[in-house]
């Protein structure tokens, strides 16, 4: 099935866990025993269902499964598989998003009619455009607060599009919801006769996955001998390939067919995406740890590229050499150009010269030779990098 990773941002007490307690819930992401404990729970307490609760509640149940990541809440429509990015705080979700822990490939900003813009929406508008995330659906909650009022709706979009034409951001859809009530979120509401959009799960469904041609790649690890044969071993991180078909090997652009695929079991016709394979052409080419064997439509290969950057340790300078790690290709590599920054402890932004410790930059990175990748977006594995300096660890970051 389809699954889709969505951040879900705003204000504090504009409703964000009220939000995703109601989609859990109008999705059936629940289980039945569990929502009727809840249900009798707030009965006893004389309140009405919190369905913030829901999403607790839901935490709940999957730390009891250990195999399931506890920063993911997850719930499905026939459509496809959502998963909900609820980090802690924002520094989580920043690292998260700059290591490609878990990128989110859309966004759900909200806010409330009651309340209206504030700083932390803002900061959130910004951190979405700082990733280049496209897909960012504006929902105006606590519809039910204003009186449902079209008045109020209309004045609070108008004020979003100003601050979002800010950032280049033109959201997908803006639509008037109360989470509490549920208007609007699984169904239209009867409530808002006068909005005409599509209710939120409609427009998340629309959502576009980031598709990759999922093309071969199979970035070199090791080179063996076998059978008096040089064999390419390494895994196999997009795509799949059959024996007799024709690659090339990055970055010299070298051709050759596939004579034998091995894996640890013995020879196999073909090869998919995730496994360890070794491959033996048809060609004595000159191959080594670092190439990156491809099929079908050709990979970047270029010495320059823009990326997102968390420094980890120290500071990151433009005057500073690095060494540039990505999958298995290591290269000598400067900075040169720094774009924007965010302080990921305290938000603020603005522009910079140089990077330190906690600051995430927009810049432009020149290596010493060519190297394969992709953007993020398209191929995780062959777009997220670690920067080093004498050996430890100082940066990594994200191709885009
Ligand atoms: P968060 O801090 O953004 O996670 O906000 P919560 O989900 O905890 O909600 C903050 C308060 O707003 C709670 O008292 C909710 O019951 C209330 N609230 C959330 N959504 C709505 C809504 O659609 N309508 C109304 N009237 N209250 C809401």
């Amino acid at each position: 099935m389809d699954k889709l990773n969505i951040v879900i941002t705003g204000h504090v007490d504009h409703g964000k866990s009220t939000f995703i307690g109601r989609l859990l819930y109008e999705t059936k992401s629940i289980p039945e025993a569990k929502l009727e404990e809840i249900i009798s729970t707030c009965k006893g307490l004389g309140r009405e269902l919190e369905f913030a609760y829901l999403l607790d509640a839901f935490k709940e149940e999957v730390e009891g499964q250990l195999t399931i990541d506890t920063t993911q809440v997850v719930f499905r429509t026939p459509r496809r598989e959502y998963v909900v990015i609820d980090t802690p705080g924002h520094k989580e979700f920043l690292k998260n998003m700059v290591t490609g822990a878990s990128y989110a490939e859309a966004a759900i900003l909200i806010i409330s009619a009651k309340d209206g813009i504030e700083e932390q929406t803002k900061r959130h508008a910004y951190i979405l455009q700082f990733f280049g995330i496209k897909q960012i659906i504006i929902v105006i909650n606590k519809m039910d607060n204003v009186g449902y009022s079209k008045d109020v709706f209309d004045a609070l979009c108008r004020k979003a599009d100003s601050l979002l034409s800010r950032f280049g951001i033109v959201p997908m859809q803006m639509i008037p919801i109360s989470a509490k009530i549920g208007d609007n979120i699984a169904q239209k509401s009867k409530n808002m006769p006068w909005y005409e959009g599509p209710a939120v799960l409609a427009v998340l469904d629309n959502c576009k996955k980031n598709e990759f041609e999922h093309d071969f790649r199979m970035p070199i690890q090791d080179i063996y001998n076998i059978d008096g044969m040089k064999a390419a071993v390494g895994r196999v991180y997009s795509g799949s390939v059959n024996v007799a078909e024709n690659v090339t090997v990055f970055p010299a652009g070298l051709n050759a067919g596939i004579s034998s695929i091995r894996v640890f079991e013995g020879q196999r016709k073909y090869a998919l995406t995730g496994e360890n394979i070794a491959l033996i052409l048809n060609k004595a080419l000159d191959l080594k740890r670092g190439d990156v064997i491809c099929a079908k439509c050709a990979p970047v290969v270029k010495n320059t590229f823009s990326a997102i950057v968390l420094c980890l340790e120290g500071r990151l300078a433009g005057d500073l050499g690095y060494t540039f790690q990505i999958a298995t290709q290591v290269v000598s590599c400067r900075i040169t150009k720094f774009e924007e920054r965010i302080n990921i402890e305290t938000l603020e932004n603005g522009s910079c010269d140089f990077l330190e410790e906690a600051q995430l930059g927009r810049v432009k990175l020149a290596a010493d030779s060519d190297l394969v990748f992709e953007t993020f977006d398209k191929l995780q594995e062959l777009g997220r990098f670690v920067l080093r300096r004498k050996e430890s660890v100082v940066g990594v970051g994200i191709i885009i």
